[in-house]
C-alpha cells in the first residue's frame, strides 16, 4: 500500500516535541515510535506516513522528493543549505541558539582565531562576516574539549541551558543564530500536491500558535 504523502522527521529530542503538535494536526503514528526498531510508520491521517532518520538526512530525503515534508533544526538548514526547499512554519520546538564559546575571559588577540566545530559552513560565514580571519576545524562532537586540549582557541555550538559548556570551563560569547525547528517542504510536491500539503502545513501552524497560548 502506497503513502500519498511523507513526512521525514528528525528522530530525538526533536522527534518528541514534534509528535504532540502532529497529533494536534490529527497525525498519529499507528505504532509507538519509541517501542519499535521500525523507520517507517502509518499513521491516523490515511495516506501520511512518517519516516524517522537523522536530521542531517532530512533535507536529502526532501530535497530529492522522496518525502514530501520534513522537520527539521534551523541549525542543519543553515549548515548544508536549504535549496530545493520551501520552509513555511517555524514550529518553535527545540530551541536554542548557535553560538560561539571559549574559556572564561578570552578574547580575540590580533592574529588568526582557531574555530572547532561540527558547523564549518555556519561558522566561516560568521568569522567572515566579522572581518575575523578563522582557521576553521571540523569536528564531529565533543567540540567543548577543543580549546581545553589547546587544538583550538574557541567553538561554535548549539547551546541551550549552557551547561554543557559550564562543566567543560567554558562561556558562551557571541549568539549567531537562534535555533528552532523548522517545517521543511519539496518544492515540486507543494505543486503536484498542494491541497494536500498546504493542509497539513495550515493544521500544524495552529498546532503551533495553539502550544504558544
Ligand atoms: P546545554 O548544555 O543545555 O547548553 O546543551 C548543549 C548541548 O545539547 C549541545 O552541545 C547540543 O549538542 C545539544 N542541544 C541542545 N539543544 C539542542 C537542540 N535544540 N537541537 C540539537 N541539539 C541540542
Amino acid at each position: 500500500m502506497s503513502a500519498e504523502l511523507t513526512l521525514a522527521l528528525t528522530k530525538g529530542r526533536i522527534l518528541k516535541e514534534t509528535l504532540p503538535l502532529l497529533a494536534a494536526a490529527g497525525i498519529a503514528p499507528l505504532e509507538d515510535i519509541a517501542s519499535s526498531r521500525k523507520l517507517v510508520f502509518d499513521t491516523t491521517m490515511p495516506g501520511v506516513r512518517l519516516m524517522i532518520i537523522r536530521g542531517t538526512d532530512v533535507p536529502t530525503y526532501v530535497r530529492h522528493g522522496a518525502a514530501d515534508i520534513g522537520v527539521v533544526g534551523k541549525d542543519i538548514l543553515l549548515e548544508n543549505g536549504a535549496e530545493g526547499l520551501y520552509e513555511p512554519l517555524d514550529l518553535g520546538i527545540a530551541c536554542c541558539q548557535m553560538m560561539t564559546a571559549g574559556p572564561a575571559g578570552w578574547s580575540p588577540g590580533s592574529s588568526r582565531v582557531r574555530v572547532a566545530t561540527k558547523f564549518t559552513r555556519i561558522a566561516q560565514q560568521y568569522f567572515a562576516e566579522q572581518g575575523i580571519h578563522a582557521d576553521v576545524i571540523k569536528l564531529y562532537g565533543a567540540m567543548e574539549l577543543a580549546p581545553m586540549m589547546n587544538l583550538a582557541d574557541i567553538i561554535v555550538d548549539i547551546v541551550d541551558t549552557g551547561n554543557t559548556l559550564r562543566a567543560n570551563g567554558l562561556q558562551p560569547l557571541q549568539k549567531i543564530a537562534d535555533i528552532s525547528s523548522r517545517l521543511v517542504v519539496n518544492k515540486a510536491a507543494m505543486r503536484s500536491k498542494h491541497e494536500a500539503i498546504q493542509a497539513i502545513v495550515d493544521a500544524v501552524g495552529l498546532a503551533v500558535e495553539g502550544q504558544s497560548v
